[in-house]
């Protein structure tokens, strides 16, 4: 079992790696952003509420996040061989919950990866991906309160996970392959 934390920035491209780590190591994948934009595409009440936060560029208050995902693992009997987590946890709290939840479980984070890209390119991208996602958040100005948020409330996880020493930071420019490679090599080292 094997428990993998995908973190940084929007437009870090946690989603993009993820989806290779996937197929290398066969995890189960969540990433609450998808989760969230799945039931946006529905409009489930959860939906309604999502759409609220996320057209504005915020996050999803925690306790609401915290239930969303410890359902996702309850309703997903896989999730107990190992998980990928993408884009979650994004507060101190949400770190916290984690911990609790997977130890309950028998089980831990046993690694995070960190995508560290510079704001520049991450605003470039984000507007690239505006262009083809039809998303409602990759606007400029949307763009702009997550970069916020993420620096506020989210970036203080690295110094959090550093102190477990669960932190593998990787630079997250380049290319995919090139990036992938990075992680690989970090994570097999870290599997001794
Ligand atoms: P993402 O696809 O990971 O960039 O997430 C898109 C948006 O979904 C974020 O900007 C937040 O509004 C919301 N979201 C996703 N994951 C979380 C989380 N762990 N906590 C709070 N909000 C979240």
């Amino acid at each position: 079992m094997y428990n993998l934390v995908v973190f940084g920035a929007p437009g870090s491209g946690k989603g993009t790696q993820s989806a290779r780590l996937i197929d290398e190591y066969g995890l189960y994948h969540i990433s609450t952003g998808e989760l969230l934009r799945d039931h946006i595409a529905r409009d489930t009440a959860l939906g309604k509420v999502a759409n609220e936060y996320i057209s504005k560029g915020h996050l999803i208050p925690d306790k609401l996040m915290v239930d969303i995902l410890e359902h996702t693992l309850d309703s997903n009997p896989e999730t107990a061989g190992g998980v990928i987590f993408d884009g979650f946890p994004r507060t101190i709290e949400q770190a916290d919950a984690l911990n609790e939840m997977l130890e309950r479980r028998g089980a831990a984070v046993d690694a995070v990866v960190g995508l560290e890209v510079e704001d520049k390119e991450l605003i470039e991208r984000l507007l690239k991906r505006g262009q083809e996602s039809g998303r409602s958040d990759d606007n400029i100005d949307t763009i702009n309160e997550r970069l916020k948020v993420y620096n506020n409330q989210t970036a203080p996880l690295r110094e959090y996970y550093i102190r477990q020493g669960k932190y593998h930071g990787v630079k997250g420019s380049g290319s995919i392959d090139d990036i992938f490679n990075d992680i690989r090599q970090r994570l097999n080292k870290g599997r001794k």
